[in-house]
Parts: structure tokens; C-alpha cells; sequence
């Protein structure tokens, strides 16, 4: 096993779990996998396969994903081949006669695909495993949900021998139950991994105006010159405005949604995944086809729906393992416009529990990672270290007697019987005459102007923390006006005491250290920051640099993903071990047999000139 790992993935060491898994689909057993994105599941039918006589048979949703499975797979000197609708007719043939031939250790499949062929080709190959990838595909509980898997039930039932393999990074029980039954699985292992991802940093920053989002957003682009990421955004439109706006920086970027034609979304995915385009601003629509390894940020424009979906989309950050950054941008107009959605679809319990704690998450005052870790079922110590690399973490909120700040904003409250939004409450106490504020009278009222020392977007913070702690409800279906509760009732007229966290300007510093490298002028505007590549390479930026431009040759000469070629992860271990011969290159992690030859003499070449 350990042989085979280093052999043809260059690997030295095994995953959490990758080995366990092996074992017992070895061993015959039927075997459910839950991984998070980027656990590392595909090598645990991989590597099975490659062990075992015959063919391994894998389910997977989506051409792409297909493509980028098979050509990885044969970067590496393994046979593998996908028959889809994609292939051309004879290329189909071929790899028809290579299956019954035994040639392949893997062969790729759709489920529409493998159903029809079950009675023919598969019942005709010597078949090692099957392996069935994204399988929440299968549950009617699962996002993705796709009737043609339906009928997978007839793999268990044609070949009772053959041991299935389900894997999925979806980890809630109704959908784990809902693959076994539907796959009929005979008593099947199963391995949950830790949903951890370690290298992924979690940052929230609320109450952010347009403005300062797009600030921060370049910020953080320009902190990834070399460096792609993808940009999640609640509406088609704000994807396109938020494209353009990052193209007047001068930034390659372009937008991604279900409303453009299929030929334009294939070019963008495309164009990122062979790294042409450095960010693409998305709905949630883009992503799932996508395995690409070297993603190094991903920005969450609007506050997501729920948390397995935000989970799933961050998680496309930093498969390779190397450290990369989260950051989710939470304003109270999001909520109220998601809550409205929630509120009028389908499964409106349902939908808005799920957005509560996806609120939950933003704005937490503990640990960050706790509450994903927690939503997903493991619960760490409440009273432990936090996980040092999320903003709570780092920089821990400190708090005030907000007492007498909360007062006046529910004294405006209950004087405009209860009548106003978030929006009209902040005109209220700053004094704003806003066309809502005249047309109430409210500028009448004794707390007209009685917060006007607090900016406004301090106001919206403030309110968002009060909301947060039960002192007032948003009423969804009234025009989102603000109620009282009880609790908020015992502030305003019992005295109760209350504290509030202290609102962080974060980006005012920002500004002055932006100045002050401008001032300096030396120094390049944008320098890479201690979290990115640059840093665990740094001393080797210039190697890297060249390492990075060789791979993109390589790749664009054959048609491959830059990733496929080599993930940045292994980039930087060669800038690590600077091998001199090819035999040394060889022994680098991530570097397989089939590798050591095909690349071996270019990089070590390149490597020699920087020695
Ligand atoms: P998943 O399907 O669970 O999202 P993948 O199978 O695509 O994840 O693996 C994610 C990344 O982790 C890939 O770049 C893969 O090469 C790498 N990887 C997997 N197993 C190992 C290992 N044992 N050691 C080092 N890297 C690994
Ligand atoms: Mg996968």
C-alpha cells in the first residue's frame, strides 16, 4: 500500500482514515466515506484499485469532474479512461475495447451511463470495485440531488461480490442513511473523518458599505498576486458588478452564474481551472465540477444560506493543504433579505433554522472553527483553546456597558410604534431627515438626533448585536419593521444592564498603513503577506516564481491544468529540498515514479540555476 502511494502519487504518508478505508474495501466490505472537501477521498478507491486484480468502476456526477479525475490519474502513469457523451464515437469505441481488454485500473462513468451498460459492458469487464463519488448525489437530502442515481440499487443487486465504495463530503445522517439504503449497501464500514481544515483561516467582517467591501476586496487580492480565488456572490447581478469592478483594477476576473449561456460558463470555468483567469465572481452555482487544488482565497460577498453550503464553498480553498484564506462579508441587509427568502419558500422552517445558524456563525464571539465543528457534530471543549486561526482568535472582541446606547435605539423604536426598519431607526437617532423620517413625522420625536456621536454604521453594528441578543424581532412579513421582545422590554424599562462589543475599524489602520507604504514607495505596493505561499517559501519567492512558470509550460503544452502538472504544495517542497539530480527529485513528496521521469530533467535544471 505504503509502496503504491509513493510509486505513482509520490505520497509518503497516509491521510487520516485513507488507509483504514483501503483496508477494508480490501477486505471485501462495503464502505461509506465522509470526508470533508479536499480530505482526500478520491485515493482511497484509487489506491484500492491499483492494488486489486480488474477494473475499478467510479460513478461521477459531471463530465468535468470526469476529466479532471482521468487526466490527474494518467499524469501520474495510471490507466484511466471516462465513457461519457463528451468522447467522440470511436474514442468511445476504444476505450470499450480497453475495458473488456483489462487495460484500465479505472474507469470513469456517469450513473445514466453505468445503468445502461450494466447488462453489457460491465457485465463483460472484470470488475475490481465500484466506486460511487459525490454519492449525497443519491439522497433525495443531499443539495445535489439527482433522480438518475435512483437507480444504483442495481449494482448490489447484479454483482453481490463486488464491493461498492460511497463517498461524499455532505456528513448530516439523513443523507449518510439515505446513500446506504438507496445503494443497498450489505453492512457497510463506516469512516467519518474529522471535518477540520486546518489550513483554511475564518474571518467575518460585518457592517461593511459597498465601498469598503470592494476595498477590502482588492486587498486581499493584491495580498495573491500569482494566486486564483473564487468570490461568492447572493445575485447573477452582483457577480457581474463585482467582475467588472475588479477588471477596472485591472484584475483578470470574469463572472459566472446559471443565466449565462452554457458555452460562456464552460470558457470561465475553463479559464480558471488553467489558471488564465485569476478570479471569478460566482453564484453558488459555480463549483462543483471543480477540484482544482491551488484555490488561495475564497470571499463570500453575501451572507450564505446555510452552512453546509458556505463549508462546501470555502472548502475549495486550499486542497493542496497549503494555508489559505476565508472571508465572509455579513451585512444586517443580507439577513433581512435572506430571512424574507427563507420565510417565503417551501420549507420555511426549515430554511430559516438553517439561516439562524449560519447567523450564528457570523456573529460569534467564540472561536469561529467551534461553531462549524459543532454544526457538524463534533463538539470540541467550550472552554478550550480556540483554533488561533480564525479573526475571533486572533484578535478577541472586548466589550462595553452598552446600556444606555441600547435604550435610546428602543426608545426610537417603541416612540415610532414599532413601525420602522433598521434603516429608518439609524435616520432616527442620527438625525437624518431621510424621505421615511419626514413622511412618519419622526423627526418630532424626543429621540430624533439623540445618537448622532455614533456612526451610522456603528448604529447598524450596534443593532445587529441587539438583535442578536433577542432585545427586538424583525418581522419579515411587516415590511421588516422592528418589534420589542420581552427581554429588550427589561432594558428599556427595568434597567437591566447589558454589554456590547466594542465595534472594530479595522480597515482605518488599513488606510494608514496603506498610506505609509505609499509614503515609503520603496517597497512594492502589494507585497505578499506572512500567510500566503510566499511565506512558507520565502527566500524562495524567485525559485517558486520560475517553478510556477515552468509548470504553467509544461501544462499549456499538453493541455493540462497547471495543477494537474504539479499542486502547489509540491512547488514549494521543491523549493524546500532543491534537489540537484533527478533521482533526488524523485524522492520529493508528491512525486511519483511516472513524474520523476516526464519532469525530472526540467525542473532539476531549473533548480540548478538557483543554486
Ligand atoms: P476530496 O475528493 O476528498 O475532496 P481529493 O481526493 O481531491 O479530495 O484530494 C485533495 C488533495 O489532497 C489532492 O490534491 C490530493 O493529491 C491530496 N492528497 C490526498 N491524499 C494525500 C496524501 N496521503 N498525502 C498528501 N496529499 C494527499
Ligand atoms: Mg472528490
Amino acid at each position: 500500500m505504503q509502496n503504491i502511494l509513493k510509486r505513482y502519487f509520490g505520497f509518503d504518508s497516509f491521510r487520516p482514515l485513507q488507509k483504514e478505508v483501503i483496508e477494508k474495501v480490501l477486505e471485501g466490505h462495503d464502505v461509506v466515506v465522509l470526508m470533508p472537501t479536499g480530505g482526500g477521498k478520491s485515493l482511497c478507491y484509487q489506491i484500492s484499485a491499483l492494488m486489486k486484480d480488474g477494473t475499478a468502476v467510479v460513478v461521477s456526477p459531471l463530465i468535468s469532474l470526469m476529466k479532471d479525475q482521468v487526466e490527474g490519474l494518467r499524469a501520474n502513469g495510471v490507466p484511466a479512461a471516462a465513457l461519457n457523451s463528451l468522447n467522440s464515437e470511436a474514442e468511445n469505441v476504444m476505450v470499450r475495447s480497453s475495458c473488456l481488454r483489462g487495460e484500465l485500473k479505472l474507469l470513469y462513468i456517469s450513473p445514466e451511463r453505468l445503468v445502461l451498460e450494466i447488462p453489457y459492458l460491465i457485465r463483460d469487464m472484470k470488475i475490481s470495485l465500484f466506486a460511487v463519488d459525490e454519492a449525497h448525489c443519491i439522497s433525495q437530502w443531499g443539495h445535489d440531488f439527482r433522480p438518475e442515481y435512483a437507480q444504483l440499487g442495481l449494482l448490489r443487486q447484479t454483482f453481490p461480490e463486488i464491493p461498492i465504495v460511497a463517498l461524499t463530503a455532505t456528513a448530516d445522517r439523513l443523507t449518510r442513511e439515505d446513500i446506504q439504503t438507496q445503494l443497498v449497501l450489505s453492512d457497510p464500514v463506516v469512516f467519518i473523518s474529522s471535518f477540520d481544515r486546518p489550513n483554511l483561516s475564518l474571518e467575518v467582517k460585518r457592517g461593511f458599505r459597498k465601498k469598503e467591501k470592494d476595498r477590502a476586496i482588492l486587498d486581499i487580492i493584491n495580498r495573491y498576486p500569482n494566486d486564483c480565488g473564487i468570490i461568492y456572490c447572493l445575485s447573477k447581478k452582483t457577480t457581474e458588478s463585482v467582475a467588472d469592478m475588479l477588471s477596472v483594477h485591472g484584475i483578470v476576473a470574469v463572472a459566472y452564474h446559471a443565466g449565462l449561456p452554457a458555452e460562456e460558463r464552460e470558457k470561465a470555468q475553463d479559464d480558471f481551472i488553467h489558471d488564465r483567469v485569476q478570479v471569478v465572481c460566482a453564484t453558488v452555482a459555480f463549483g462543483m465540477g471543480i477540484d482544482k487544488s491551488n484555490v488561495r482565497f475564497v470571499i463570500h460577498y453575501n451572507l450564505p444560506k446555510s452552512i453546509e453550503g458556505f463549508y462546501q464553498e470555502i472548502g475549495r480553498a486550499g486542497r493542496d493543504g497549503l494555508p489559505s484564506e476565508t472571508v465572509l462579508f455579513y451585512s444586517l441587509a443580507d439577513l433581512v433579505q435572506l430571512s424574507k427568502f427563507a420565510m417565503e419558500s417551501g420549507q420555511r422552517e426549515i430554511n430559516m433554522e438553517k439561516l439562524r445558524r449560519m447567523q450564528e456563525y457570523a456573529e460569534s464571539d467564540v472561536c469561529r472553527r467551534r461553531i462549524l465543528l459543532n454544526y457538524f457534530g463534533e463538539y470540541t471543549d467550550a472552554h478550550g483553546a480556540g483554533c488561533g486561526n480564525c479573526d475571533v482568535c486572533r484578535n478577541p472582541p472586548s466589550c462595553f456597558d452598552g446600556t444606555v446606547l441600547i435604550q435610546k435605539a428602543l426608545s426610537a423604536i417603541v416612540r415610532a410604534d414599532e413601525q420602522v426598519s433598521v434603516r429608518t431607526v439609524t435616520d432616527i437617532l442620527r438625525g437624518n431627515f431621510s424621505p421615511e423620517v419626514t413622511k412618519g413625522h419622526y423627526d418630532t420625536l424626543k429621540t430624533f438626533g439623540v445618537g448622532r456621536d455614533v456612526p451610522s454604521r456603528d448604529w447598524q453594528d450596534y443593532l445587529m448585536q441587539m438583535l442578536q441578543n433577542g432585545l427586538f424581532e424583525i418581522a419579515y412579513d411587516e415590511g421588516n419593521h422592528l418589534k420589542l421582545t420581552d427581554s429588550g422590554r427589561k432594558v428599556l424599562y427595568k434597567g437591566a444592564r447589558m454589554e456590547l462589543a466594542v465595534v472594530r475599524r479595522e480597515e482605518k489602520t488599513q488606510r494608514k498603513e496603506r498610506k505609509l507604504s505609499r509614503l515609503k514607495a520603496v517597497t512594492p505596493l502589494f507585497e505578499k503577506s506572512e500567510m500566503t505561499i510566499g511565506a512558507s517559501a520565502a527566500g524562495h519567492k524567485e525559485l517558486f516564481e520560475a517553478l510556477r512558470a515552468l509548470r504553467k509550460k509544461l501544462a499549456d503544452a499538453q493541455g493540462f491544468p497547471p495543477y494537474i502538472v504539479m499542486s502547489d504544495k509540491v512547488l514549494q517542497n521543491l523549493c524546500e529540498v532543491r534537489p540537484q539530480t533527478v533521482e533526488a527529485f524523485g524522492l520529493v513528496s508528491g512525486i511519483g515514479d511516472f513524474k520523476k521521469e516526464k519532469y525530472g530533467n526540467d525542473f532539476v535544471e531549473v533548480i540548478r540555476r538557483f543554486s
